[in-house]
């Protein structure tokens, strides 16, 4: 039998499918909610479901967009013609604290793990392919994290868009191998993007 009232057990257990949260971290959390105003409490309610009702994904890059295309994909100030790809669109605010990335992006939401049965189709790979088979694109930054399979993944794209003329690079691994570039200081991600070389 659960020590909480059903509705409690029901948040406690809905908060627990979230990353990095465990039961205790749960329970503490639902019940800051319970104490909270109904009105924050309905602010909370209502943004989560707003974030599945009115966001998708940038139909050009697959960033998490509010309006297709995306701020990016959509500036006229941007140099529509260098692509940086990434593997989330977290990782897109690590290149941007930069300032110095004045593209746009791709987002491929995961990397290629053979061993999770993630291969190039469960990607969004093919949207890039297209997008530079088109010819505008000059240049392809490959900014997936330093990771096995991040690795894995830079170098399955690089021998898929050089196949199409267009110069690839990687980042330079000025970031710890095995991290990830969500979790990189703006220094260390700049000097990543500017020794980036061709692959
Ligand atoms: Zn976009």
């Amino acid at each position: 039998m659960s020590k909480f009232a059903e509705p409690m057990t029901r948040l406690i257990d809905e908060l627990k499918k979230l990353p990095g949260i465990g039961n205790k971290s749960a329970q503490r959390l639902a019940f800051h909610i319970l104490r909270s105003s109904a009105d924050d409490a309905d602010a909370l309610a209502s943004a989560v479901r707003d974030v599945k009702a009115n966001l998708h994904l940038c139909s050009i890059c697959n960033n998490i967009t509010d309006v297709d295309p995306c701020v990016y994909c959509s500036s006229p100030t941007r140099n529509q013609k260098i692509v940086c790809v990434v593997e989330e669109p977290t990782n897109i605010a690590a290149v941007e604290k930069t300032r110095h990335f004045n593209g746009v992006y791709h987002v491929l939401h995961g990397s290629l793990s053979p061993l999770h049965g993630v291969g190039p189709e469960q990607l969004r790979i093919e949207n890039l392919i297209t997008r530079v088979g088109g010819g505008e694109i000059e240049e392809v930054i490959l900014a997936t994290n330093p990771t096995v399979e991040g690795e894995a993944t830079a170098t399955y794209l690089a021998q898929q868009l050089k196949r199409q003329g267009v110069m690839v690079t990687r980042i330079a691994m000025g970031i710890p191998v095995g991290s990830d570039i969500e979790y990189t200081d703006e220094v260390t991600m700049l000097k990543a993007m500017e020794g980036r070389r061709e692959m």
